[in-house]
């Protein structure tokens, strides 16, 4: 079973689940769970290098321990075509907080009065190795961003984000219908196919 143990590089409370629905297969780890609390700046300009902080973070601080679990990081974000890609790698604080969903989202509103609403959400994810190596993957889902919050869901852009193969928002879907379309779920399927 060792083999099939993940240790995800992330305390994000909603990724945690979306990847233990999909990765059913697994034990995933939570940074909780290896007694890491600490926070990871995310100081990279692409998704990839993100991911690779925190990846290699993680690494070093399992090394330490002599752990050798397999790590899965991941980096995403919503990239808007009409606003040259934003919020893009600043998706969780655009407003200026980390975290701050509501206000990420009214500041989005704000930036696209008379623009194009086109938009595309992205996840990198990164397997790295106990050797040091590792393998990227990137799942990538179109749709377009609703001048309405529509649906219950409160993570993130959901529910201002209408998914073009859904026919409806993220923050109307089901944890299945999301999953199955969603850049997190698409990388992850091709990470999948590689393990
Ligand atoms: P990070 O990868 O931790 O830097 O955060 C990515 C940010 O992008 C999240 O905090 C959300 O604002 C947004 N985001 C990423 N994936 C999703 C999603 O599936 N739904 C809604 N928002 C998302």
């Amino acid at each position: 079973m060792e083999s099939k143990t993940i240790v995800l590089a992330s305390n994000n409370q909603h990724k945690l689940k979306e990847f233990k629905e999909i990765l059913t297969d697994y034990k995933i780890l939570t940074l909780n769970d290896i007694g890491y609390y600490e926070e990871i700046e995310e100081t990279g300009e692409t998704f990839l290098e993100n991911a690779l902080i925190k990846a290699k973070t993680i690494h070093d601080y399992l090394k330490k321990q002599n752990l050798n679990y397999l790590i899965v990081a991941e980096d995403s974000g919503l990239c808007v075509d009409s606003l040259d890609g934003a919020p893009g790698v600043y998706s969780a604080r655009y407003m200026g907080v980390h975290g701050n969903d509501q206000g990420n989202r009214d500041k989005l509103q704000q930036e696209l009065k008379n623009k194009k609403r086109d938009a595309y959400f992205i996840c990198t994810i990164v397997v790295y190795y106990p050797d040091g190596n590792y393998q990227s993957f990137v799942g990538k889902t179109y749709g377009r961003i609703t001048d309405e919050e529509i649906g219950n869901k409160d993570f993130g852009y959901d529910c201002i984000f209408y998914s073009n193969d859904l026919e409806k928002t993220f923050g109307e879907a089901t944890e299945e219908e999301k999953n199955s379309v969603s850049h997190r779920g698409r990388a992850i399927v091709e990470m999948v196919k590689r393990l």
